[in-house]
């Protein structure tokens, strides 16, 4: 009985998994063999179902997020089974369905933390930027930071809710409550989920893509958006609020224009380009701009309790594991509409 219960667990962890690695930026990633990783006390070992794409990966395999650790396995979305535990865990067990989102961990003990503003942590560390992240086929998280999924996202379509989906709540939390007529620019995997939201929220949605992006253009209309144009044109009336998602600074005057008395711009990206100056007039009566930065569990619990009851659905466009590249640069080059996944075999 017992030789059976050692194969059972030898065929359950192999000691090596394939991963795509990144060594060093401004590099492709690399197919590499390497020690599949082993829970500390308080982490679980996860067997990866899938993982999202997000632009943030592409900021750092760019280089324009300038503190990854290297070698670094690149991934913030992930859906995957517990297949182990560390012996402090208690909440999760073997079999569970998770998701690890970009917040790996906080202290718990900086003056952030304190307040309740962890996304802020001074001590955080960041799923696929500085923890080895899900373009792998294990990973190991930390418990606290772990979401439970319902079965219906225990797929690859769950994958975008982990990054895409949590990011573009907390941006939509930043708006005034009574905002009716919201602009969103950058019609991407943050967009195409968020606007689940808000029509369940009878919100109005007024899409920006690229210049002469119809696609893209026709996507939102498809899911529910009353207006979609170029990014450069006027909305055809005054919005109450805006979300950025499009990492392009010279949005943020574009926005402000057609952005009303008292409405705010939020920025949703980790990184975006300079923001030319603008007149204080188009900032004055009230407008704001402001951005978000990383997530709290409280976000990621709100979001994917409300996410299943709307039902929020995510469109995707999968590779397998080794195609990570070709994902990021469909990303890279607008040819996603909706979501990169990476699925593992
Ligand atoms: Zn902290
Ligand atoms: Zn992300």
């Amino acid at each position: 009985m017992a030789r059976f219960k050692k194969i059972i667990i030898l065929m359950i962890f192999p000691d090596t998994m394939h991963a795509m690695m990144l060594e060093s930026q401004k590099q492709p990633l690399v197919l590499k063999v390497v020690p599949v990783p082993k829970p500390a006390s308080s982490q679980v070992l996860i067997k990866i179902i899938a993982c999202g794409v997000c632009r943030t990966d592409l900021h750092i395999v760019d280089g324009e997020l300038t503190q990854p650790k290297l070698p670094l396995i690149p991934g913030h979305e992930i859906v995957g089974t517990v297949v182990q535990t560390g012996e402090e865990v208690h909440r999760l067990k073997e079999g569970d369905l998770v998701g690890v989102p970009w917040l790996g961990y906080t202290c718990g003990s900086c003056k952030y933390c304190l307040r309740g503003k962890e996304n802020l942590c001074e001590n955080a560390g960041f799923t696929g930027y500085t923890i080895d992240g899900g373009y792998a086929e294990y990973t190991v998280a930390e418990e606290k930071y772990c979401f439970p999924l319902p079965a219906m996202y225990g797929n690859a379509s769950g994958a975008p809710l982990l990054c895409a989906g949590l990011i573009g709540y907390r941006s939509y939390s930043m708006i005034d409550k009574n905002a009716v007529n919201i602009g969103i620019y950058g019609f991407g995997a943050a967009a195409h989920i968020l606007i689940h939201v808000a029509n369940y929220k009878h919100k109005k949605i007024f899409a920006f893509t690229r210049d002469h992006d119809l696609q893209a253009q026709q996507f939102a209309l498809n899911l529910g958006a009353v207006w979609a144009g170029d990014s450069s044109k006027k909305a055809p009336q005054k919005l109450d609020a805006a979300i950025i998602f499009a990492p392009v600074g010279n949005l943020v005057p574009k926005a402000l224009q057609n952005v009303d008395k008292g409405g705010t711009v939020v920025c949703g990206g980790i990184h975006m380009s300079d923001i030319p100056s603008f007149p204080y007039s188009i900032l004055w009566e009230e407008r704001s701009v402001r951005s978000v930065a990383n997530l709290t569990r409280k976000d990621g619990e709100e979001f994917l309790n409300i996410a299943p009851v709307i039902p929020v659905e995510t469109e995707i466009k999968t590779y397998s594991l080794h195609q990570a590249s070709n994902a990021l640069n469909d990303l890279r080059n607008g040819n996603v509409h909706g979501a990169a996944v990476l699925v593992m075999s």
